[in-house]
């Protein structure tokens, strides 16, 4: 991609390209050569600035595969005067020349780096620039509010209002209330981009690992009969409905002035409070509950209580399990041993990932980045709402919001945040 792509294509292949005949795109079957022997038969594709993916002239050259003929022609190109990419400099470039928004640019980042179905769709709505669109309009509606503003501003002598306070009042709360919406995407959308992150918590022999194996139907994490021997968290990732679900073992529960175990614990406790979803998991024939200092990290916690060891229980028996006093979303009975019930469970993370689907809202904003700016957007114009007497201070606040929402799709973002965003790509995007 660049001013020399076609001049540096031609030295190196068989077709000659004719600059003036060029309708683009143009495609050719050509044969690359080092002067001496012929390298590959390939395909040439021709596309001129702005139409491109770059929005400069660009040639693709498709090869045949494996790593012969990739490199030998990638030397040759570099011999020839080119430069390999930087990761995501072909996106940044296409940023850069306004081939795409910044919001569209990291969402070519989000589909290449998408690993379940949900995740790959809202990228690609992402791509489409749905949000970007939606943002730019808050965006617009901020900067007709603030030329109005300034406008009294310049004409404060003569104490004219152009737009009543009243007014003023309403548009801020609509921008608000579609902020907020917009805002309140982000749990699905995190969960969808991120995954659902569920941690197996219970006293030791409980059946944690069991249970992360009977899910995962491969063996992942070690089961032992020994107490405690469960000292690092392990984790598996499986898909569920379209979406990742990272599933973590945790350390036994339990007091230990064993040094590896204590650091198990602390690491426990982390793995809960990063956590989505808790399993609280009981073994029903010797019905343990985890410490005290651990139920109560439950509290504030989405937690399915898992009743374990389900074949050993006698016909007609009564389990009387002393349950913590907490609300839980499911319980369910299984036997991590046999399978009997992991389906009942599996049903119920489903049933807790559509219970997040926040209204099947058509834009959900997936980045922790985009999320930030729209809720310091929404900060500035809640202050600003009030400082309707003051239009110098509003007209300030409003600068902000206007800032803060241009950062999304990179109307006014530093190139410290462009670097960061770019670096994140894989070489050759
Ligand atoms: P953890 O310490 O909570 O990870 O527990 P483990 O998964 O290591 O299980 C402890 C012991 O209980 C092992 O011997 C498992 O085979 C056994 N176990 C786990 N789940 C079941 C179950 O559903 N039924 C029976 N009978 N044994 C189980």
């Amino acid at each position: 991609s660049g001013e020399q792509a076609w001049e540096i294509v031609d030295r190196i292949s068989s077709f000659k390209f004719q600059v003036s005949s060029f309708s683009a795109p143009a495609v050719k079957h050509a044969q690359i050569t080092d002067g001496q022997a012929i390298i590959d038969d390939v395909v040439l594709t021709w596309f001129k600035g702005p139409n491109s993916y770059t929005g400069e002239d660009v040639v693709e050259i498709s090869c045949h595969g494996g790593r012969y003929a990739a490199n030998r022609i990638l030397a040759l190109l570099v011999e020839n005067g080119a430069r390999h990419a930087k990761p995501g400099e072909f996106t940044e470039r296409a940023f850069l020349n306004g081939k795409l928004d910044l919001a569209q640019a990291e969402a070519v980042a989000g589909l290449i780096h998408a690993r379940t179905v949900k995740a790959g769709q809202a990228a690609a709505r992402q791509l489409q620039g749905g949000l970007s669109e939606k943002v730019r309009a808050m965006r617009n509606k901020l900067l007709d509010l603030l030329a109005l503003l300034e406008l009294e501003l310049d004409f404060s002598e003569e104490d004219i209002e152009f737009e009543s306070r009243q007014h003023r009042l309403e548009t801020l709360n609509l921008l608000t209330g579609q902020l907020n919406e917009l805002i309140g995407t982000f749990r699905r959308g995190r969960l969808v981009r991120e995954g659902l992150r569920v941690a197996l918590v219970g006293a030791p022999n409980a059946g944690k690992s069991t249970l992360l194996n009977a899910i995962l139907q491969e063996d992942r994490a070690i089961v032992s009969p020994e107490p405690g021997t469960t000292r690092d968290v392990v984790e598996a990732r499986v898909e569920l409905d379209g979406i990742e679900v990272i599933l973590q073992d945790t350390a036994g529960l339990r007091k230990s002035d064993h040094h590896i175990e204590s650091q198990g614990i602390t690491r426990t406790r982390k793995t809960i409070e990063l956590a989505d979803l808790v399993l609280l998991l009981v073994d029903e024939s010797n019905p343990l509950l985890p410490d005290e200092t651990i139920l109560n990290l439950l509290g504030s916690k989405s937690v399915i209580f898992v009743q374990n060891k389900l074949d050993l229980r006698q016909k007609s028996q009564e389990i009387a399990i002393n349950r913590p006093k907490i609300t839980f979303f499911r319980e369910i009975e299984l036997s991590a041993l046999t399978h009997e019930g992991v389906d009942r469970l599996n049903q119920a993370l489903i049933e807790f990932l559509s219970s997040e689907d926040t209204a099947q809202a058509e834009i959900v904003v997936s980045e922790a980045r985009h999320h930030d700016c729209l809720t310091a957007a929404a900060a500035s114009i809640q202050r600003a709402a009030t400082q309707l007497a003051e239009p110098t201070l509003m007209a300030s606040d409003l600068r902000d919001a206007v800032n803060h929402l241009g950062e999304i799709t990179g109307e006014s973002v530093g190139e410290s945040i462009l670097d960061r965003i770019f670096s994140k790509f894989c070489i050759g995007k």
